[in-house]
C-alpha cells in the first residue's frame, strides 16, 4: 500500500467529508449499535499530483463481488458481501463482521478521462485511480487482474448523487509543513503509520502519556524517552494557572522548559474549566457519576469564554478560545487542541445541542486566531462534540471536517459505560474524513484502546497508567479484572514473581518482585509509584506497538482477540497465558477495585 498523506486545506478534503456524509446518509438512521451492524465499507478519497485515488476497504470480497461503473460523470461502486459472524461470549465483547449489499456513487470532477481510470482489488482493498482531468462519457471500468468481472449482470445498483461540498471555513492556512500524516498499512478500518510533527515522527497507533504539570509524574523525561514514547500531552489549564504561559515562553517554550525534544500536544483547557462546573467526564465512563453541579470554581460561562477561580489562590481568571490558543502558542506545542466544552453525560439534549453549536463558533474563533498569530509549525486539531446524540455528533463531525483543521479529536461524553462508549465511537468515527489523524481524548484502558484502534483511531491519551501506578496498581494481561491488579493486597507479601511474566520494562528487567513492590506500596514510598508508572506505561506502549505490528501483518483481529482473552502484548509471549495460580490470586483481589 502506497503512503497516503493527508494534507488539509485541499479540495479533496471537503470531497472526502462528502464521501462519508453521503454514505452515512444512505445507510443512516438508528443508534450506534444498530448502525455498526450495517455493511458500511470505509472509503477514502485522496488527491495526488495527477490522480484522485478512491480506496475502499472490502475485506473478504473478491473481484467477482464488486462492480464499478462510470456513467454521466458519476462513478458507482457496488457489491455484496455474504454473512460472516463470530462472537466471544465472555462479557460484552463481540466481533461482528458487517455484510449486505452496498452501492456508492460519487460525482466526478469535470473533465475526467474515463478510459484512463484503473481499478485493482488486492488484499481486501479496492483502489480506483482517476487521472485528472479530461472529458467525461459513459464508461465501465475493469478491475485489474485475470479474473476481472465488470458490471456482470447489468442490474442497476442503487445510487445516490453526491451533493455540493460543504462551504469551507478556510480559517486555517494550507501549510503542509505543520503536520503530515502517513498511513503505511491498513487492516480493516485499523491503520498504522506516522504523524510527522515539527518535533519529529510519532508512530501510530500511539498512546500518549500525560505530562500534566510539566512532567510525567514520578518519571524523568529521559525515562519517558527510554520507554519509547514520541509524544506527550501538556496541560494548558494547569500551565496557565502556574507558572503561566508567559514565563514558559520566556524560558524558551515548553519543550526547552521540560527538557523534552520530541513532540508535544497540548489540550485546550476546556476540559478542565468545564470540569469545574460539570464534574469529571472520565468518572462517568467508569460508571461513577462525577460531582455534577458543583460549580464552585466557575464564576461565569458565556459566549466569550469561561470565568473561573484559580485553585491556587482563588483569584479570578478567564479562558476563552483566543486565550486558549494564545497559551498554547506561547507554550509552543506541536499540536494544539481547540477550545471546547466537554459535555457531561448528564447534560440533556438541549444543553448538548446548544453547547455543541457554541463549541463550533469557538472553533471558528480558534482557527481565526491561529491563522493570524499561531506559530508556524503548530498544527491544530478540532474536537468533535455532540454527546451521545447521533444527529449532534454528525453535525459536529461535518462542521469540524469542513473547517480545515490538521486533525480531529473526539471529545465529550461517550456514554455511561463501555458498551455505550463503543457504540458512540462506532457511530462517530465513520463520520470523519478517513485520512485525518484522529485522537480519542481521555481513553486508555487496554480493551478501549483496541476498540478505538479497530475503528481507525490513531492516538490516545489517558491518566489511567500513571494514576493506577500511584495507587499501587499494575497493568497486566488480566482481562477479567480490567487488566490490573492491586499490589498492596496481602497476597503479594511473599510473592517473588515479576509484575507480569515476560515484561521487559525497566522495573521487571531489574528483577523487582511483587513482594518488594507490595512493601514499597504499603510504605507509600515514592519509588513504588515510579516503578509502577514505568511498568504501566511500558505495558500500554507494548500494547500499541503490538497493534502496529499486527496491522502490518493483517492480523489485528487475531491480536485483539488474543489480548481480550489474556495474551500479553509482546510478540514472544503473545500466546502465553498467566499461570492459573497467578490468575487466581489476582482475580480475587481485583474484585475490590
Ligand atoms: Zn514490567
Amino acid at each position: 500500500m502506497a503512503l497516503v498523506r493527508w494534507e488539509p486545506g485541499r479540495e479533496v478534503d471537503s470531497l472526502q467529508s462528502e464521501v462519508n456524509r453521503v454514505f452515512d446518509a444512505f445507510f443512516g438512521g438508528g443508534a450506534g449499535a444498530a448502525r455498526a451492524r450495517r455493511w458500511v465499507p470505509p472509503m477514502d478519497l485522496v488527491e495526488t499530483d495527477d490522480h484522485l485515488v478512491l480506496r475502499a476497504d472490502l475485506p473478504g470480497m473478491q473481484r467477482d463481488d464488486v462492480e464499478i461503473e462510470i456513467k454521466d460523470g458519476a462513478l458507482t461502486i457496488s457489491g455484496e458481501r455474504t454473512a460472516e459472524h463470530e462472537e466471544n461470549t465472555e462479557g460484552y465483547y463481540r466481533v461482528e463482521r458487517a455484510y449486505g449489499r452496498f452501492a456508492r456513487s460519487l460525482t466526478l470532477p469535470e473533465g475526467i478521462e474515463p478510459d484512463a481510470i484503473a481499478a485493482s482489488l488486492e488484499n481486501g482493498v479496492l483502489e480506483v485511480r482517476i487521472p485528472k482531468p479530461a472529458q467525461r462519457k459513459p464508461h465501465r471500468v475493469e478491475i485489474g487482474g485475470e479474473t476481472a468481472q465488470v458490471n456482470g449482470n447489468g442490474a442497476a445498483p442503487e445510487t445516490i448523487e453526491a451533493q455540493a461540498p460543504h462551504p469551507r471555513l478556510g480559517a486555517v492556512r494550507d501549510a503542509p509543513g505543520r503536520l503530515q500524516f502517513e498511513i503505511s498499512a491498513r487492516d480493516g478500518a485499523a491503520r498504522t503509520g506516522r504523524l510527522l510533527t515539527s518535533s519529529g515522527p510519532v508512530q501510530t497507533p500511539a498512546f500518549i502519556p500525560l505530562a500534566t504539570k510539566g512532567a510525567v509524574r514520578t518519571l524523568s523525561f529521559a525515562d519517558v524517552a527510554g520507554l519509547g514514547f514520541e509524544l506527550v500531552l501538556g496541560n494548558t489549564f494547569h500551565l496557565f494557572i502556574t507558572p503561566g504561559a508567559e514565563r514558559v515562553a520566556e524560558l524558551g517554550g515548553l519543550h526547552r522548559f521540560m527538557g523534552w525534544e520530541r513532540a508535544i500536544i497540548t489540550d485546550s483547557g476546556g476540559f478542565q474549566v468545564f470540569s469545574l462546573a460539570h464534574g469529571n467526564v472520565a468518572d462517568e465512563i467508569k460508571g461513577r457519576r462525577g460531582a455534577s453541579g458543583t460549580s464552585d470554581g466557575v464564576v461565569d460561562i458565556s459566549e466569550r469564554g469561561v470565568a473561573f477561580r484559580s485553585y491556587l489562590d482563588g483569584s479570578k481568571r478567564f479562558m476563552g478560545p483566543e486565550e486558549s490558543m494564545g497559551v498554547q502558542a506561547a507554550l509552543g506545542s506541536d499540536i494544539a487542541l481547540v477550545f471546547d466544552e466537554c459535555t457531561p453525560y448528564h447534560a440533556d439534549r438541549d444543553y448538548t445541542a446548544n453547547s455543541t453549536a457554541r463549541t463550533h463558533r469557538w472553533l471558528d474563533r480558534c482557527l481565526e486566531w491561529h491563522g493570524e498569530r499561531g506559530p508556524e509549525g503548530q498544527a491544530v486539531f478540532g474536537i468533535v462534540q455532540g454527546g451521545v446524540y447521533e444527529d449532534l455528533r454528525r453535525e459536529s463531525a461535518e462542521y469540524i471536517s469542513a473547517a480545515g483543521v490538521d486533525g480531529i479529536a473526539i471529545g465529550g461524553t461517550l456514554g455511561r459505560d463501555k458498551p455505550e462508549m463503543h457504540g458512540v465511537l462506532e457511530m462517530t468515527v465513520p463520520m470523519l474524513p478517513a485520512e485525518a489523524p484522529k485522537h480519542l481524548l481521555g481513553i486508555g484502558e487496554p480493551d478501549d484502546l483496541l476498540a478505538g484502534i479497530a475503528l481507525g483511531i490513531d492516538v490516545f491519551d489517558c491518566a489511567v497508567p500513571t494514576r493506577l501506578a500511584r495507587h499501587g496498581m499494575a497493568l497486566a494481561n488480566l482481562p477479567d479484572s480490567r487488566f490490573r491488579f492491586d499490589l498492596s493486597r496481602a497476597a503479594h507479601g511473599l510473592d517473588t514473581g515479576p509484575l507480569v511474566a515476560g515484561c521487559e520494562c525497566p522495573t521487571c528487567l531489574a528483577g523487582h518482585t511483587r513482594a518488594y513492590l507490595h512493601y514499597l506500596s504499603r510504605a507509600e514510598a515514592p519509588t513504588a509509584a515510579r516503578l509502577l508508572t514505568t511498568h504501566n506505561l511500558h505495558f500500554l506502549n507494548s500494547l500499541v506497538r503490538g497493534a502496529r505490528e499486527a496491522i502490518r501483518a493483517g492480523a489485528f483481529g487475531v491480536y485483539r482477540a488474543g489480548i481480550l482473552s489474556g495474551a500479553t502484548p509482546w510478540a514472544e509471549e503473545r500466546s502465553a497465558r498467566p499461570d492459573a495460580e497467578t490468575q487466581e490470586s489476582v482475580r480475587g483481589e481485583a474484585a475490590d477495585n
